[in-house]
């Protein structure tokens, strides 16, 4: 079982997550540094627009994923795998926060 200070560790670590997420999505050339000057063909740009999309999807779709472990704190069911319904291991959990399958049932 997780123990409430665990648990706390795990729910500051996921609001640490959605804060940089969120930064990341609103400012999306944070992350981009001088690197974007380089790349100032017009060939490249569209390559470089799409590429800037797929990053945005991904960050939405973690962001996501931090929202639900957050509601699922709230309303108890934090730590449990969606599959088997059997307590997902805490070294699963300190790796992937917002995990919701345990060790098993990610590698099937
Ligand atoms: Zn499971």
């Amino acid at each position: 079982m997780i123990t409430k200070e665990e648990l706390e560790t795990l729910k500051e670590k996921l609001l640490e997550e959605k804060i940089k997420l969120t930064r990341e999505l609103e400012d999306p050339h944070a992350d981009f540094g001088s690197d974007v000057d380089a790349l100032d063909e017009e060939a490249d740009e569209a390559e470089e627009f799409a590429n800037k999309l797929g990053v945005q999807t991904a960050t939405k779709e973690h962001l996501r994923e931090i929202n639900g472990a957050l509601e699922r704190m709230v309303v108890g069911e934090y730590g449990v795998c969606e599959e088997c319904h059997n307590p997902i291991s805490l070294d699963v959990l300190s790796a992937e926060p917002e995990s919701r399958l345990c060790k098993s049932c990610k590698l099937k």
